[in-house]
């Protein structure tokens, strides 16, 4: 029986923010009947199943787990600060174990031939290995489509010498203030909006060239998946089918999408790389509605002892309540204690965690305000849940999610990188109580309803989802 399903394999970049919309996918399409095979690194998958015991899925009916090495010692207290060492690791130790991976999967007798690959765009190396095995393929963009369209055009930005920087002087003469307006469907982006590979001097520098080659193989791919919808970034995801993908399935936000999945053991199945501190959900139940602050930079995000003290004071004075989750590597060179008059100053007032389940958090109505760092994984669900956000942008597309959130969308408020306490606090107050606080409020509303006006029957993400499913079905010449 087994043997006759669709088989899709998924390979997602080894990452939090990746690995959560694609197992959110890999959930709705299994309960539309396909088979899947779910893979992770050798290091994704411990973390995972070290964070909530994992392995036991592999018995689930019709979706397993699969590794590849990727040389990374997998241990679950382990600290990772150095994104750019990181993503070489994947890019050179991750190759050949999945074109064994695949190769095996394809002429397996205990599973269903592979019917298409489903690839994270920066697990690049994917593509040519799919083509090589004549494997039909589908990339999944993790990011938001603005996102996508402003890394297809670094090509271009370099061609005309707006990348890399002449010299360090212009990351703060007013240079990256330049207003780009020739890149199709963003109106009115300036250089510092864009995605911050392309804040360096330095030619030959890792993260920007391998964001141009990604997106040189990104265009090659046969049809593209987002998680977005419409309304929220008609504009450029308009422009993008135009220019580059013909086959173009915008699904999201697959987190509320795969909400709706009839309850059962692998819904449940969650893919933290932290352990998740559930009690904080209590804790949340014992507040009100709308009074607690929830801060929190996702899984790459590291800040200074000198800016978690900032963020520290500016949250403490401002005497709302909040709940903060403090990653053991969240602070650069390893965690820092917050001091004990601070500790004195909060205490009865903040819950500090190390993970949290994220998406319950914003979904409770306790909740007022999210202190991000804008990872579109982060915006999306606040959006979702209606949740006003305060943005500290950190570095890759987390700036250009700001700055539509700020901007196009009326739900975010920027604080400055060079935070300070006062700053924060003020600005918390603003969201809070203030008049544009409201007004972020009742935007947050209009984009949450849009959401669920998306995924519902008939809606855009909802139809796209269908006809993605249709396509991976049709019998290929
Ligand atoms: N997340 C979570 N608990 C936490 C922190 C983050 O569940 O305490 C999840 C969050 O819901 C999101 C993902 O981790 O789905 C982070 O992805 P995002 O794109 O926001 O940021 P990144 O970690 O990639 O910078």
């Amino acid at each position: 029986m087994e043997l006759k399903k669709p088989h899709l394999v998924f390979i997602p970049y080894p990452a939090q923010g990746h690995i959560n919309p694609m197992m959110q996918l890999a959930k709705l399409l299994h309960s539309r009947g396909f088979f899947i095979t779910f893979v992770n690194t050798d290091f994704a998958h411990k973390r995972q199943s070290e964070s909530r015991g994992l392995d036991s899925l592999d018995c689930l009916d019709g979706f397993r787990f699969e590794t590849i090495s990727d040389d990374k010692p997998p241990s679950a207290g382990e600290v990772i600060q150095d994104a750019q060492a990181f993503c070489k690791s994947v890019q050179e130790n991750c190759v050949e174990p999945l074109r064994d991976l695949l190769r095996k999967l394809h002429g397996t007798s205990d599973r269903p031939g592979v019917t298409c690959i489903i690839w994270d765009r920066y697990m690049t190396f994917t593509l040519q290995i799919a083509q090589e095995l004549e494997i039909p393929e589908v990339m999944f963009c993790p990011t938001a489509a603005c996102t996508f369209m402003a890394i297809a055009h670094y090509s271009e930005l370099i061609r005309r010498g707006f990348a890399p920087l002449k010299d360090e002087s212009y990351m703060s003469n007013g240079y990256l203030d330049t207003t780009i307006d020739w890149i199709p469907g963003m109106k009115e982006i300036r250089l510092r909006d864009l995605p911050s590979f392309i804040r360096t001097t330095d030619p030959d520098d890792f993260f920007l060239n391998y964001a141009v080659n990604a997106a040189k193989i990104a265009l090659k791919a046969s049809a593209i998946i987002f998680n977005t919808f419409d309304d929220l970034e008609h504009e450029v995801l308009h422009a993008i089918q135009s220019m580059f993908f013909p086959r173009m399935y915008t699904i999201g936000p697959l987190l509320l999408q795969s909400r709706l999945l009839p309850d059962n053991e692998l819904k449940s199945v969650k893919s933290s790389m932290w352990k998740e501190e559930e009690n904080c959900l209590k804790w949340l139940d014992s507040h009100e509605a709308s009074s607690i602050i929830y801060v929190n930079f996702g899984s790459i995000t590291v800040i200074t002892e000198q800016q978690l003290m900032e963020f520290a004071w500016g949250i403490a004075n401002s005497n709302h309540p909040f709940l903060w989750v403090i990653r053991p590597d969240l602070v650069t060179g390893g965690h820092k204690n917050l001091p004990q008059d601070l500790m004195d100053e909060i205490e009865g007032r903040g819950m500090l965690v190390t993970w949290c389940p994220q998406e319950e958090v914003l979904a409770h109505p306790s909740i007022d305000v999210f202190l991000t760092h804008c990872g579109w994984n982060s915006t999306l669900e606040s959006i979702s849940f209606g949740v006003p956000m305060l943005c500290w942008p950190f570095f890759a597309d987390q700036h250009t999610n700001c700055r539509y959130a700020c901007n196009e969308w009326g739900v975010g408020m920027e604080i400055d990188n060079n935070l300070k306490r006062e700053e924060i606090r003020v600005l918390i107050e603003e969201v809070m109580t203030g008049e544009k606080g409201k007004e972020m409020r009742k935007r947050a509303m209009k984009w949450k309803k849009s959401a669920e006006i998306a995924i519902e029957e008939g809606g855009s993400s909802h139809t796209n989802l269908e006809l993605l499913i249709h396509d991976l079905l049709r019998p290929r010449d």
